[in-house]
């Protein structure tokens, strides 16, 4: 059932391909007759689904010698993930992001080097966004759709605007390991293994050794619980109404089966990533 309504999601998504990377404003969401919010929604920490889908993202990359290593690791698997990349890297090597975008990988912007967005002036955002985006379409053919703030710092008016200006969903996280703690693979991949949910958005880095290898024990035992992987704006299609009649609570523990609907229950982890 999950199969054929994904199916039809990515045909759909497929027959019209050309708003996804249009420039300027994301038009509103079809969250749902009842629940449909006045304004479009513009950041996501995770997204309610209707099946066992998440999304992967790796922050901070590329880099020279492990992003490879993640890349071949997710063809192993089939896995189309996300890839929130620092432009200065992209542009020492764009080869890399060339490979992940057309191994079928989502791109998107997290700033040039890596400043804290939500101290900085308008312009100097603007400048480093750009740049960023233009680092990424030269290295890709394409502008990237979705913006992660490093340490996830923003303010609510710089979201208004960057999502005005540039078109960015503003992409945050529900799941954090706290890799860049390097805490060693075998407590990243449990971190992980604990808390995402359908819907989840997981967070790491593809610039640490231990996240890497902590990457097939994790893919592989989220593949044996039924998870689906998908790219960040994939999930973002996916996403269903919220039903309230059921207490989320009781539903978290609710085992993964393959081909049983699932909600989500979100889960805010608020420290923010390095
Ligand atoms: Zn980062």
């Amino acid at each position: 059932m999950f199969v054929s309504r994904f199916l039809a999601i990515w045909s759909l998504g497929l027959l019209v391909p050309a708003p996804l990377h249009a420039r300027g404003p994301i038009p509103g969401r079809a969250i749902g007759k009842d629940t449909a919010p006045a304004e479009p929604r513009i950041t996501f920490n995770s997204v309610h689904v209707d099946g066992p889908y998440i999304a992967m993202t790796f922050d901070d990359g590329p880099s020279a010698k492990l992003t490879p290593k993640l890349l071949d690791l997710l063809a192993t698997h089939h896995i189309k993930a996300t890839f929130f990349v620092i432009g200065e890297n992209v542009a020492e090597h764009p080869e890399i992001v060339a490979r992940a975008t057309r191994e079928g990988h989502e791109i998107g912007n997290h700033s040039w080097s890596h400043p804290n967005f939500g101290k900085m002036s308008d312009d100097a955002v603007r400048r480093d966004l750009q740049k960023t985006d233009d680092a990424i379409r030269s290295a890709t053919g394409t502008r990237p759709t979705l913006m992660r703030p490093p340490y996830g710092s923003i303010t609510a008016r710089q979201k208004k605007w960057i999502n005005e200006e540039f078109g960015y969903r503003i992409i945050l996280w529900n799941v954090d390991p706290l890799d860049w703690k390097r805490p060693g693979p075998a407590a990243v991949c449990n971190r992980i293994l604990k808390a995402t949910q359908p819907g989840s958005i997981v967070l790491s880095h593809d610039i640490h050794p231990g996240t890497i290898a902590a990457m097939a024990p994790t893919l592989d035992q989220l593949e044996a619980k039924g998870f689906k992987f998908v790219t960040v704006s994939e999930l973002i299609a996916l996403a269903r109404p919220e039903m309230p009649k059921s207490p989320p609570d009781k539903r978290a523990n609710v085992p993964l089966a393959s081909g049983a609907p699932l909600l989500t229950s979100k889960v805010v982890l608020a420290a923010p990533h390095q």
